[in-house]
């Protein structure tokens, strides 16, 4: 099938690309990559009158960093995170794109494109709202952030108005005392995940917080404060902290998986999965931060 006829314009400026867009009233596309918009069109799924490419706005290309954050343009491809090293500040960033589809689809893929797509079960979501990034949205009206834990509203479903661009995000470059980890299960490397899990551990005073960001199992992402679990299987003591995590993180990845069962695991299976990962992500994570550096002080 091809696509429906649609017009096409590439401004250079933000400006003409928010009056475009405004233009076309609720009718016109950002394009970014086209990693996940041109299947969509060819399969008309979506029938946009417009698309408006932001591929040659300057500004958007932008990666850098500044303070304690990275910021990400929206037209940053997620190649270009992978590679480089101002990527290293955000380990968990970098733990998880590997993850995402093919090394090929990642040097056209925006990580801005990839949340504004909003997939449940998609890698750069979970990243973003495990540690709290804030999204810059911009429209007619100017500018407005949004924490990511708000920005995902369900699947493929965002704060995102028809008349906004993403136009970046900044995600919190890690420090001393923190530890990470990232997993996910798919039926096939390259595709989305059944079930999977990014993690921040940071030692504050000798005691961890934890938090923990499940996708693939739900409408969106899922992100749950474990400080008290994690705690709890520490203090146990000895070897074997995943498995004593697992006794902990029960409950939650019960209440967590809310998705039906498909074609291609059931309910109980991802609960399965879930806890697998949880249990040995976090602890690999606590380990990382015991073994890292000083602790947080701020
Ligand atoms: C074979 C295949 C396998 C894949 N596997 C995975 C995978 O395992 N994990 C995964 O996460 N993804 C996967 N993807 C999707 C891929 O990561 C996309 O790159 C990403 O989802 C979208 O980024 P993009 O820049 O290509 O966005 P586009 O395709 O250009 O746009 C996607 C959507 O977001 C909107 N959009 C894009 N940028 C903006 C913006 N700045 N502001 C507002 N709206 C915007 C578009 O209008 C469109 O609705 C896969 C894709 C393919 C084709």
């Amino acid at each position: 099938m091809k696509a429906a006829p649609f017009a096409y314009v590439r401004p250079s400026r933000l400006s003409d690309a928010i009056a475009e867009l405004a233009e076309t009233r609720g009718g016109g596309k950002v394009i970014a990559g086209g990693q996940s918009l041109t299947p969509v069109l060819a399969m008309r799924l979506a029938r946009p009158d417009t698309l408006i490419d932001i591929n040659s706005i300057e500004e958007l290309g932008a990666l850098t960093r500044s303070g304690p954050a990275l910021h990400i343009g929206a037209t940053v491809r997620q190649r270009r995170v992978e590679r480089d090293p101002l990527g290293a500040g955000v380990p968990l960033l970098r733990l998880a794109l590997p993850w995402v589809g093919h090394r090929e689809l990642r040097s056209r893929g925006t990580v801005c494109g990839s949340l504004a797509h909003a997939d449940p079960a998609a890698e750069l979501p979970a990243v973003a709202c495990c540690l709290d990034a804030e999204l810059t949205l911009t429209g007619p009206n100017g500018h407005r952030r949004v924490s990511a834990r708000e920005f995902f509203h369900g699947a493929m479903t965002t704060a995102l108005t028809p008349d906004e661009i993403l136009t970046s995000v900044r995600l919190p470059v890690a420090t001393g005392g923190e530890g990470f980890g990232f997993a996910e299960i798919a039926r096939r490397h390259g595709d989305f995940a059944l079930a999977g899990v990014a993690v921040r551990v940071r030692l504050r005073a000798g005691r961890p917080e934890a938090t923990m960001t499940a996708f693939g199992v739900s409408d969106r992402p899922v992100t749950r404060d474990l400080s008290e679990q994690l705690a709890a299987a520490v203090t146990d003591g000895g070897d074997g902290l995943a498995g004593r995590l697992k006794e902990q993180l029960a409950a939650v990845v019960e209440e967590i998986v809310d998705t039906d069962g498909d074609i291609h695991a059931s309910r109980d299976y991802r609960r399965r999965l879930l806890l697998a990962l949880a249990g040995r992500e976090l602890s690999k994570a606590y380990e990382r931060a015991r073994d890292g550096a000083e602790e947080v002080t701020t």
